[in-house]
């Protein structure tokens, strides 16, 4: 059973991060490291306990049609369930607990995009939003240092950014069924509106607009601005045009999280940040949804890569 399969590697990372739990302590011990033993060993069970939750929430990936379709369209893409679980695991073992690190996000403003974010939710508790339209990270160098503010004392953060796309029950990539709507429409709306956008433009014919320059449509102003390089990467996917976007997006989306986290790592905390960039695929409601992880890296509060995490997650 799969399932149980990743509890038990969930059990065994736990464990392997709370030696102090398998060992004597003598009274001689200072007063943090009993504080911290006796928060490892809680903390364990605080993590099993919201994992096995999410299980008990998340339709049965057995009847879903979609298997074929997502991994032959997205190569390297997980479902949810196993993500979320290879990740807490991973991260488990690096020391992020369930109390000691803060959650926060780039995604898109699409309930859609809430999916992954919920689960994630459940595990590390309340997100600090940092995105907007598309996923960019709106939030910026301040949004950041705001948020870094509110991780724990001797605490972690783990940041999870990029795009989403859609894929439809019969493949077809940009679009999703959604609950109460008979229309199978566009996903994500905010790429695909700047998409066709860029496309007016590299095919000629499209009247430049500025509405970056709008406060009422600031954010899809800025996204169009910040999809002008992929011009020709676009063009040049032909009929995979829907399928290349979430990618050049993530490109532009990653560059930016890249700057912002290095500009505000110092105001990390004892486990630095955890940094999960990759693309969202929604599904229909009924079935589970996918990640496709471009980057898992360990950074400390100097802003420098200490452990690239991402193997990790193939394996
Ligand atoms: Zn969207």
């Amino acid at each position: 059973m799969k399932f149980l399969g990743a509890l038990s590697l969930l059990v065994a990372s736990a464990s392997a991060f709370s030696p102090a739990a398998f060992t004597p302590r003598s009274s001689s011990s200072s007063s943090s490291a009993l504080k911290q033993a006796a928060f490892t060993d809680a903390e364990k069970q605080v993590i099993l306990d919201k994992v096995a939750k999410i299980f008990e929430d998340t339709p049965s990936q057995e009847f879903t049609p979609y298997v074929g379709n997502i991994e032959a369209t997205f190569p390297g893409a997980l479902d949810n369930l196993s993500l979320e679980n290879k990740v807490v695991s991973i991260l488990a073992e690096k020391g992020f607990t369930a109390d000691n690190t803060l959650l926060a996000t780039s995604l898109c403003c699409d309930e859609l995009a809430r999916r992954l974010e919920d689960d994630f939710v459940k595990i590390y508790g309340n997100n600090f939003n940092l995105g907007g339209l598309s996923g960019f990270p709106f939030a910026g160098n301040t949004g950041f240092g705001a948020m870094a503010a509110h991780i724990p004392d001797d605490g972690s953060c783990l940041i999870i950014y990029g795009p989403h796309v859609g894929i439809s029950k019969s493949g077809e990539v940009g679009k999703v069924e959604r609950v109460g709507i008979e229309l199978v429409d566009n996903c994500c709306g905010s790429a695909i509106a700047a998409s066709n956008y860029l496309k007016g433009i590299t095919d000629g014919g499209a009247v430049i607009k500025t509405a970056i320059q709008q406060f009422t449509d600031f954010q899809q102003g800025a996204v169009q601005e910040l999809i002008l390089p992929h011009g020709k990467r676009l063009s040049d996917a032909g009929d995979d045009r829907m399928k290349e976007l979430p990618y050049a997006l993530y490109d532009s989306q990653d560059m930016l999280m890249q700057d912002i986290v290095k500009g505000g790592a110092a105001g990390g905390k004892k486990n630095g940040f955890a940094v999960l960039g990759g693309i969202q695929i929604n599904t229909a409601p009924d079935t589970l949804d996918y990640f496709h992880p471009l980057r898992f890296d360990l950074v400390n509060t100097d802003g420098e890569v200490i452990e690239d995490l991402l193997p990790k997650l193939s394996e």
